[in-house]
């Protein structure tokens, strides 16, 4: 099964409790007003991987507490996204799954719900930029994050989840990677501070 993969990165605690593998495909047909990920938007020339491998690289890892998928939009790969949920818990089935769409509740809960079949929780509905707010793991006040299972209930409702002040940035390839939910003002603080340190975006993922 093959999969349009933007990239993977482990250890990452920006976006789900503990330390996390975390996977962002490639593709997304929803064009939210405001994304911050619009680099994950186009699939002409992403990167196609197997799913196999991309399981691999999960087992390689030590200490996995849990897996975050997001993108992009993983339900625009919808057998790609089963198989891969499918194989992560088959592979390791202590950790949690966390899955973010652009799509509503509504939707992932009816149509959508066997390509999440084996998520321990979904963060749902699109990124809205008039309600972008504080809520942890969520980009704007609309967004639900709905655990599924005991064990996405222990995690993301009974358990702490990560600040959203909190931001990896993974610098490599002259390029500034960035891992969490920016907060409202975060990335034009980040440019302006960038140019008060000499430094300059030729371009950025998302739009000012
Ligand atoms: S916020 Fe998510 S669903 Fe919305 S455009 Fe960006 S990648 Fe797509």
């Amino acid at each position: 099964m093959q999969i349009l993969i933007s990239r993977t990165a482990f250890p990452v605690q920006a976006l789900g409790p503990g330390d996390r593998a975390a996977i962002w495909m490639q593709g997304c047909s929803i064009h939210c007003s405001g994304c911050v990920a619009q680099d994950t938007w186009g699939t002409p020339g992403s990167t196609r991987r197997q799913v196999g491998d991309v399981l691999d690289w999960l087992g390689s890892l030590d200490d996995v507490d849990g897996v975050t998928i997001s993108g992009g939009e993983p339900t625009d790969q919808p057998e790609a996204l089963q198989a891969l949920i499918a194989g992560v818990r088959r592979t390791r089935p202590m950790v949690d799954i966390l899955v973010y769409t652009g799509r509503s509740a509504r939707w992932v809960l009816s149509r959508g719900r066997a390509m999440i079949a084996g998520a321990d929780a979904i963060i749902t509905e699109p990124f809205v930029q008039a309600e972008a707010g504080h809520l942890p793991l969520r980009g704007s006040d609309n967004q639900q994050l709905i655990a599924l299972t005991p064990l996405g209930k222990d995690r993301y409702v009974d358990g702490p989840l990560p600040d959203r002040r909190r931001i990896q940035l993974d610098v490599a390839d002259g390029e500034i990677r960035m891992i969490g939910i920016p907060t409202p003002g975060v990335l034009t603080e980040l440019v302006r501070r960038a140019a008060a340190a000499g430094l300059s975006f030729r371009g950025t993922s998302w739009q000012d």
